[in-house]
């Protein structure tokens, strides 16, 4: 079986090179040629423009930043949709539009070709080692006929529902995320000011009813002052801004989330959009002329 892999960045170059550990035969592209070449070095083909790579290919994955790159690369000129032919299957794994991703859905079923929304979660690390976990939108018997190629990148692999549904369940997830750290933001502040050491507040309260995968992720980041990414500010306020979008068209007021966002843009605007989302902190800091450390 042939793979099309498109996007080679912080997430595609680890991705694509689980694909050629497990076996995988791959034709890559990215604007990026030093990752190209990386994947060229490992017996990867060069590929050119993704009608060629769809052309070539059995199924064609895309790791890319936002919906109108997805669109670019599916229905644009010399896209994937030019290199259509039967039994081709998309899968992408960007974090997109949900709404984006039925539109390709749509105008690559009219030309037979089938196709997944599997965003992930779990950032670099978790792609280095193959443990991400991966959320798929799409029909059943496409979703069995890819499962083998997605478990070779992922510890976990759900079909959520019909198209679309991969990126609905990540920006619940991205919503989950931030209000966490926001919360945490809070609280680390908080102590910080009445005088209790905000790294023994993290102690005494992580294994009660507060305690959280981004508690234990995030809390020693802020109280350690790193903020190197880690997952950016800036992708953080596109997926936001998704969530957004997608929740007015739903008529789903999202009140938590659009402060978070605003917070998000403060920190954007100050300088920091491409540090890790833990320096939300900095948000609460500046409100409170403190700062938070061990
Ligand atoms: P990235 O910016 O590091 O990589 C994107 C790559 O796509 C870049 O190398 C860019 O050159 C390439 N690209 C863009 N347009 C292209 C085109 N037309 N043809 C070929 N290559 C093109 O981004 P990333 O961190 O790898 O994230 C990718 C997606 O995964 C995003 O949607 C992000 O939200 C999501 N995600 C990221 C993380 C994380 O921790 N970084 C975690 C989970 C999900």
């Amino acid at each position: 079986m042939k793979i099309g892999f498109i996007g080679l960045g912080i997430m595609g170059k680890p991705m694509s090179k689980n694909l050629i550990k497990a076996g995988y035969q791959l034709i890559v592209s990215d604007f990026n040629k030093e990752a190209v070449h990386e994947l060229e070095l490992l017996g990867a083909e060069l590929g050119s423009t993704p009608k060629e790579i769809a052309e070539k290919s059995d199924i064609v994955i895309t790791m890319l930043p936002n919906s109108p790159n997805v669109k670019a690369v599916a229905l644009g000129e010399n896209g994937l949709i030019e290199g259509a032919h039967e039994g081709l299957v998309y899968i992408d794994m960007s974090s997109i539009s949900p709404g984006v991703s039925r539109e390709v859905y749509q105008r690559l079923a009219e030309k037979g070709v089938d196709m997944l929304d599997a965003p992930v979660s779990g950032g670099e690390p978790k792609a280095i080692d193959g443990t991400m976990s991966v959320m798929v939108g799409g029909k059943v018997e496409v979703f069995e006929k890819c499962k083998a190629v997605l478990d070779a990148m992922a510890g976990s692999v759900v079909l959520v529902g019909e198209i679309g549904a991969g990126n609905i369940t990540k920006l619940a997830n991205q919503v989950i995320v931030a209000l966490n750290i926001a919360a945490v933001s809070e609280a680390f502040v908080l102590s910080q000011k009445a005088g209790v050491e905000p790294a023994a507040v993290f102690e005494a309260i992580r294994g009660g009813l507060a305690g959280s995968t981004v508690l234990e992720a995030k809390g020693p980041m802020m109280l350690d002052r790193n903020f190197d990414p880690g997952f950016r500010i800036n992708l953080h306020i596109k997926d936001l801004t998704n969530a957004l979008e997608t929740s007015h068209e739903f008529g789903v007021p999202l009140p938590l989330t659009s402060s978070v966002l605003e917070m998000m843009y403060a920190l954007k605007v100050d300088g920091h959009e491409f540090e890790d989302h833990s320096s939300l902190v900095k948000f609460y800091e500046k409100l409170a002329n403190v700062e938070v450390s061990r």
